[in-house]
């Protein structure tokens, strides 16, 4: 993992060079623990760590890129993981979690009823020497650790700063670290998930609350990771025109989204946009082979 990886990338040319929009390539740090995973693990696992525990637990979907970064950048770190995963253990393992197996994550299959009450899970394995990040590394921790992702480079000539939203704390790392003359505009992924509004800014103190954001709901394909055909031949698109790969789940409903807020006008013609590439490829090996051309 190396943040000198990361780099900031001119694609307006993929909107007729209409507008000045460039893209953060945080997919670049790693190809398993990327984009912003690491970023919202650094805390945690800094605390884990500090506070001498042996292993940190945490919770997913069997695709979940948390889950595949918890495994090996706590594997890095010295440290043991525990995923427990959403749904009965299926017979043939997803890529995703064959990876945290191989690297020596344990595992265990919850039903989706008990996957939703979180506090049980953790009451029933309680054990002194386990740290727990929550699912998705939401929490103000990992929103903390999010900050830093506006400053591996300079990143202060931005006017608008667009990111995916899943579990909003990304977003609200970078409503944290926005500079006064920026806005940030998420894309949510998921349908209808009006409740992340209160969830981000439960991560913001008083005075982050009345900086300049806003979450947009209309890129979501159906919902969380639910795609169309004109989804996958965007993808396709933006990586024959600038070699930007994309991951269905988040970063490609993000551009899309960018891309047509921008054709409607939604932004200054004056404007310096940055959109955030958060990572997360290593899901596109849920398609057949041959969907995608990357
Ligand atoms: C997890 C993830 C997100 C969502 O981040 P949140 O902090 O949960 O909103 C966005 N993009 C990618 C690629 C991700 O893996």
């Amino acid at each position: 993992m190396n943040i000198n990886n990361i780099y900031i990338q001119d694609i307006s040319a993929l909107c007729g060079k209409t507008l000045n929009i460039n893209i953060l390539r945080a997919d670049t740090l790693d190809p398993v623990v990327s984009g912003n995973k690491w970023f919202k693990l650094q805390l945690y696992v800094k605390d884990a760590i500090d506070n001498g525990k042996t292993t940190v637990a945490t919770f997913g979907g069997p695709y979940s890129n948390h889950i595949v970064a918890t495994s090996k950048y706590g594997a890095i770190m010295g440290l043991k993981t525990v995923g427990f995963i959403r749904g009965e253990k299926p017979t043939n393992l997803s890529p995703t979690l064959t990876d945290a197996i191989q690297n020596g994550m344990t595992l265990h299959f919850v039903s989706r009823e008990d996957f939703d009450q979180k506090e049980k899970i953790i009451a029933n394995n309680e054990n002194p020497n386990w740290a727990w990040i929550p699912e998705g590394g939401y929490g103000v921790k990992g929103a903390d650790g999010a900050k830093s992702m506006l400053s591996i480079k300079d990143t202060s000539s931005y006017d608008t700063i667009i990111c995916a939203v899943g579990t909003g704390t990304m977003m609200a790392g970078l409503i944290k670290a926005a500079m006064q003359h920026q806005k940030i505009i998420g894309i949510s992924v998921l349908k209808n998930n009006i409740s992340i509004d209160t969830a981000i800014k439960k991560l913001l103190t008083d005075e982050e609350v009345n900086k300049s954001f806003e979450i947009i709901h209309d890129y979501h394909f159906g919902g969380y990771a639910k795609h169309t055909p004109a989804l996958i031949h965007f993808m396709n698109d933006c990586y024959s025109n600038m070699e930007v790969p994309l991951d269905f789940v988040y970063t490609a409903k993000l551009l899309y989204g960018a891309f047509d807020l921008a054709s409607k006008g939604k932004f200054n013609p004056s404007s310096k946009i940055l959109v955030i590439h958060s990572g997360g490829l290593q899901g596109n090996r849920s398609f057949k082979k041959g969907t995608l051309i990357f």
